[in-house]
């Protein structure tokens, strides 16, 4: 049981900026994200294009900010728990027990949801059967590309992910591309690369043909895909990757008795605090009269929420406002030497 001041759902510009701030207070936190990477929908839907509304930064990408946000919590070594879902948030006497889908479990007296609109989850295959397989032989995404060596494997998909992993793993791998499409979306130059290697037959090529069917006791054996005209063929493999893009859910948040409005969780514009005590939300998740979906109204809400939290955290202690210019305390936490 990991313990901890401040518990942070979401890993986004909100929470990573939300994480400064208590940082600088001498509150210790941890993150949860259910991406694989930090910068919320910055990193995920953006990474290359330009915003121009962040003050005092005339423009940068939604990759450089999340540098910057990352850069900026580096001196506070903030655990950043990855392809993590905080599926469970129970009250215990004072605390909150803080429970992720990948079987860790956080004590703490606050809990700040920076949950954006909700976890990206990847899109996944429609045959039902396809669970008894997830996470062995059938993948959202690739952790470890060495598991594919000497294997054959199918790859679903019509984009840039589907279309780059296709052409790496065919290095080491009997690779089969499979798309419901004729055309592929990804960059022109990984498309032609794509057919390039199934001329050469080097990968094989199915087009206009999705999957219908998984077989196999205990591990995946075989699939079946089928063609839009109806016709059946089925493949021998030992692993199904699908690349089908994310979709945001609310998802479990939504079980954790919170006022909850239009996928939206209602607060208090003092603290950011819901209808629980310790429990707090900010960014896009948040609601309130005037509300902006903006990135700097997130940075405003963490930082109200982080103060917030110092009482249930440090009940004994007074919190003090300090100007990080002139704190020596601040600096010293941010290892600045003067
Ligand atoms: C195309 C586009 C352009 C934009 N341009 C601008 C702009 O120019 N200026 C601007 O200010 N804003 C812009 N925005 C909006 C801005 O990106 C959002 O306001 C901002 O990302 C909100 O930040 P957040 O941290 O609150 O949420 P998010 O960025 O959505 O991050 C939330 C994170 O929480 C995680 N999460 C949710 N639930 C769970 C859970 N149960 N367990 C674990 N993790 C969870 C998600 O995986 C996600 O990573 C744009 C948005 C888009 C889509």
């Amino acid at each position: 049981m990991i313990k901890t001041d401040v518990l942070i759902i979401g890993a986004g510009p909100t929470g990573l900026f939300c994480a400064h701030q208590l940082g600088i207070i001498g509150l210790t936190c941890e993150i949860v994200d259910n991406l694989d990477k930090a910068g919320g929908q910055c990193i995920e839907l953006y990474p290359d294009k330009p915003i121009y509304d962040i003050p005092a930064i005339p423009e940068c990408t939604g990759e450089e900010l999340t540098n910057n946000l990352i850069n900026q919590i580096k001196a506070f070594n903030i655990p950043i728990h990855l392809s993590e879902r905080v599926d469970e948030v129970k009250k215990e006497n004072d605390n909150w027990i803080v429970k992720t889908n990948a079987g860790k479990t956080f004590i703490t007296p606050n809990v700040i949801i920076a949950g954006g609109v909700g976890s990206f989850e990847p899109r996944k295959f429609a045959p039902k059967e396809c669970e008894k397989f997830e996470n062995q032989s059938i993948l959202y995404s690739i952790k470890d590309k060495k598991i594919f060596e000497g294997k054959t494997v199918c790859i679903f998909g019509g984009g840039d992910s589907a279309l780059d992993w296709a052409v790496e793993l065919s290095k080491n791998s009997k690779v089969n591309l499979i798309h419901r499409r004729d055309d592929f979306r990804g960059a022109q130059s990984t498309v032609d690369k794509a057919h390039e290697l199934a001329k050469s037959g080097t990968i094989n090529l199915y087009t206009k043909y999705q999957l219908a069917n998984v077989n196999g006791e205990n591990k995946l054996e075989s699939i079946d895909i089928k063609h839009d005209d109806g016709e059946i063929k089925s493949i021998n493999t030992d692993f199904a990757l699908g690349f089908f893009g994310l979709i945001m859910q609310l998802g479990p948040i939504a079980n954790w008795g919170l006022n909850i409005d239009k996928k939206t969780i209602e607060v208090d514009t003092e603290k950011f605090e819901t209808n629980q005590k310790g429990i707090y939300a900010v960014g896009d998740i948040c609601n309130y009269p005037g509300k902006l979906k903006l990135i700097l109204s997130g940075f405003h809400e963490g930082a109200l929420a982080a103060r917030a939290c110092f009482k249930l955290a440090r009940p004994d202690e007074k919190y003090r406002f300090e100007f990080t210019t002139s704190s020596k305390t601040i600096k010293n936490r941010l290892g600045v030497k003067e």
